[in-house]
């Protein structure tokens, strides 16, 4: 089969690979039918993800169709359409029990695939615990409805729990790319008052508005982004802010944005180390909540997608086959013509 390998060294080509097959009772195979490019894919490209192994095919975002099952699935069976979650967790262990799978001690637990072992950007992909991490698709939820459930649209939901957001707050998001936008609309699911999206880049800032995610939209240099939220919020500051920028200040505008006792989300992922300055916060009494993605909530997000209530299908710009990827790889790398998300065709 054709596969897109990570070959280490800033390179990544398409390879021919065999099918995978069983390996554990708990295994699944499936042909892949649909495919994305994660910004994690070009990190590891970069050589950014220092526990990525090369010689992986990439890929962690995708859906596809069940072929096989071993002996010890549950869930799914040949045949069943299905959406894959970005993590492996073997639901035993002491963080699946409390739902931090990200932490799963399993030996392949927490982001494995398409960076320690084999992923979806393939004609088919072997998935471990196949009953914790596939969802299966709905006959009226179509693959491109589906296509975010297991990392993007569960990054937007993780991050809109933790942030505990209340009935009438008010949410700042900082970044509108493809993370951003996702973390607007799981916000939306628990009625803030509003939602102040921050980017610089204004294309996004007009979707973010256009898909009725954000109401209040600000340009770091245009407008005093600390103020304008300020002004917004009778001087306090927003309830919640969710950092999914990463950028040069935006770990300072998320506590500086936040009101006293607000939480602080950071969902973004950081290049540099950041600068935790205690004395000017003091006394703001904050709540930071930091890290990955705990990827359990797919159910419940592919019930949301199945009513309605969760739409990701705007963040699709472009769509193509797998025989363009590497194409497609080098347009979502220089952030080329406007794309915020491709649809790749297995
Ligand atoms: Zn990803
Ligand atoms: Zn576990």
């Amino acid at each position: 089969m054709k596969a897109l390998v990570y070959q280490g060294n800033g390179r990544i080509g398409v390879e021919e690979r065999p099918v995978p097959e069983i390996q554990e009772d708990s295994d699944v195979i499936l042909k892949v039918t649909m495919a994305t490019i994660c910004s994690s894919d070009i990190h590891i490209k970069h050589g950014a993800v220092p526990r990525a192994v090369p010689g992986t095919i990439l890929g962690h975002e995708f859906v596809g169709q069940v072929v096989q099952t071993g002996s010890a699935v549950r869930t799914v069976r040949p045949g069943d359409r299905v959406s894959v979650n970005v993590e492996t967790f073997c639901g035993r262990c002491f963080y699946c029990k409390r739902g931090f799978v990200n932490n799963c001690t399993d030996p392949a637990g927490g982001w494995s695939l398409g960076c320690r072992i084999d992923g979806g950007q393939a004609e088919y992909v072997r998935i471990p615990y196949g009953d914790n991490g596939l969802t299966r698709i709905p006959d009226n939820v179509t693959d491109e409805q589906a296509l975010f459930t297991g990392d993007l649209l569960s990054t937007g939901y993780w991050a809109a729990k933790i942030g505990e957001i209340k009935e009438g707050d008010t949410v700042a998001v900082l970044g509108a790319g493809p993370t951003g936008l996702c973390c607007m609309m799981a916000a939306r699911l628990y009625q803030p008052s509003r939602i102040i999206a921050v980017d610089v880049l204004e294309n996004r800032l007009q979707l973010a508005q256009e898909q009725g995610l954000a109401d209040v939209i600000l340009t770091p240099g245009k407008s005093d982004v600390r103020s304008e939220i300020l002004k917004n919020t009778e001087g306090r500051g927003a309830d919640v802010v969710i950092e999914a920028a990463g950028g040069k200040n935006t770990f300072q505008m998320a506590w500086e944005t936040a009101r006293p006792n607000g939480v602080v989300c950071l969902v973004a992922m950081y290049e540099e180390d950041q600068t935790l300055p205690l004395p000017q916060m003091y006394g703001k009494n904050l709540i930071f909540k930091t890290g990955g993605v705990d990827a359990c909530d797919c159910p419940e997000i592919m019930r949301l997608i199945q009513e309605g209530k969760l739409d990701a299908t705007c963040l699709i710009t472009h769509r193509t086959s797998f025989e363009h990827i590497l194409e497609a790889y080098q347009i979502f790398e220089d952030k080329k013509e406007g794309i915020m998300k491709w649809a790749i065709r297995m």
